[in-house]
């Protein structure tokens, strides 16, 4: 977009088809896409690609034998500019919901926000990508640069079998977006993202009954894990942003048992690749400390951060493109991570939080739903709001900690604090 007039034009011609889009929205989260189940994310990527396709886009599946299909999706620009790179679009069709959420958790707009699984995370950002990419084209406005949206169906399990085609793609890039909701009810993008990980600690020790005498003939793997994990905490470094929180923890067989296995799951994050190696050096320096007992660690980090260099120039693009059209937008670190972190550890530009707006759940409450609402952005300081204007804006409700606790992602996020 190059004149403000050019800017609210397309601005409006968006806010008429609101109604189009939460339609469209109702239509994605009915066709529910659990990661770890292929034959719905696949059905669900059909019906995206098919969007796709009816807007004069081309769209290549990738084929996978157990996870999901990914998309690719090329809409061209008017230039041939490939010496220049192309422009990366990053979102997800999986979501964290299991098959038959809707049936407790049905798609619905209430006082002008839409709930329901995935809405907010990130059915809304394909609903985006999708009503924007059109918008451009009947304004007559196309990109010169080519523009690939590449939609992953595993990102909230880690990207396991689409992590190389996204770094492939972020190789060939000049800049890279991702779709990601935003943060905070005000929309601001992530211009930091920590890295994350998990490790795992595995204690053996002698079991024993514990009434035996001596009860040392027994090697305590609970007592030797708490020990440990005594160790651990001194490893966190909240001045660098460096955490590291035991979050499921096993161990025992019996109450009169001297237990022989313990185990606990370590969640990992830190702000900078040398805070990651120190921790992870950290972790691979423990030793046993109970006489006889052993342990093993397992895993680390999986994903880079994304350090605010990476996001800083776009950011800055980012926010006088929003002026045009009225908006202020405010920037945000946060501590989940997300397929960014992938191409920001590349050296290519990446903006995140592209996505929907809306508000983090809640601490400690059950599964209540997902919302999507239509409100008005928030005005920049001195100007006069545009007549009218609003944005679709989603908010996720409160989810079932127990039964996700594997799945570290946005919902992580309520720590982040303000850069704004
Ligand atoms: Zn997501």
């Amino acid at each position: 977009m190059s004149t403000p007039q050019q800017a609210r034009a397309l601005l409006a011609a968006l806010r008429a088809r609101q109604t189009a889009m939460v339609r469209l929205l109702e239509k994605f989260v009915r066709a529910e896409s659990p990661t770890d189940l292929k034959p719905a994310v696949d059905r669900f990527g059909a019906l995206v690609g098919a969007e796709w396709r009816r807007r004069g886009a081309a769209v290549k599946v990738l084929r996978q034998r157990h996870a999901g299909n990914h998309l690719r999706v090329v809409w061209h620009g008017h230039g041939a500019s490939s010496e220049r790179g192309q422009i990366l679009v990053l979102g997800h069709l999986d979501t964290v919901y299991d098959a038959g959420t809707l049936r407790t958790m049905p798609f619905r707009v209430a006082r002008g926000r839409a709930f329901g699984p995935g809405a907010f995370d990130m059915k809304g950002g394909l609903v985006i990508a999708l009503f924007a990419a059109e918008a451009l084209r009947d304004a007559g406005l196309r990109p010169s640069r080519p523009v690939v949206f590449l939609w992953n169906s595993d990102e909230e399990t880690g990207s396991a079998t689409s992590r190389a085609i996204i770094e492939r793609e972020a190789r060939r890039s000049a800049a890279v977006f991702v779709l990601e909701p935003a943060a905070g009810a005000d929309g601001r993008l992530k211009t930091r993202r920590k890295g994350i990980g998990a490790a795992e600690l595995l204690v053996t020790g002698r079991s024993a009954h514990a009434g035996q005498d001596p009860p040392q003939n027994g090697v305590n793997a609970i007592h030797e894990l708490a020990l440990q994990l005594a160790r651990i905490a001194q490893f966190n470094d909240p001045r660098r942003g460096t955490t590291i929180a035991p979050t499921q923890i096993t161990g025992g067989t019996r109450s009169n048992v001297i237990p022989a296995a313990a185990r606990v799951v370590l969640d990992l994050r830190a702000e900078r690749p040398a805070d990651m190696r120190k921790l992870e050096r950290q972790l691979k320096s423990l030793r046993p400390i109970l006489r006889g007992a052993k342990i093993e660690l397992r895993g680390g980090f999986s994903r880079p951060p994304l350090e605010r260099t990476a996001s800083a120039a776009l950011f800055a693009r980012a926010r006088s493109a929003a002026r045009l059209l009225g908006l202020a937008i405010g920037e945000t670190s946060t501590g989940g991570g997300s397929d960014g972190n992938f191409t920001a550890a590349l050296g290519v530009p990446t903006l995140d939080g592209l996505g929907a707006v809306g508000e983090d759940p809640l601490d400690g409450e059950p599964v209540i739903g997902e919302i999507a609402r239509v409100v008005g952005h928030r005005e920049e300081h001195g100007r006069r709001p545009l007549h009218g204007e609003e944005g679709l804006r989603l908010v996720e409700g409160q989810f079932d900690l127990g039964r996700h606790r594997e799945r570290v992602h946005e919902r992580d996020e309520r720590g982040a604090a303000s850069l704004a």
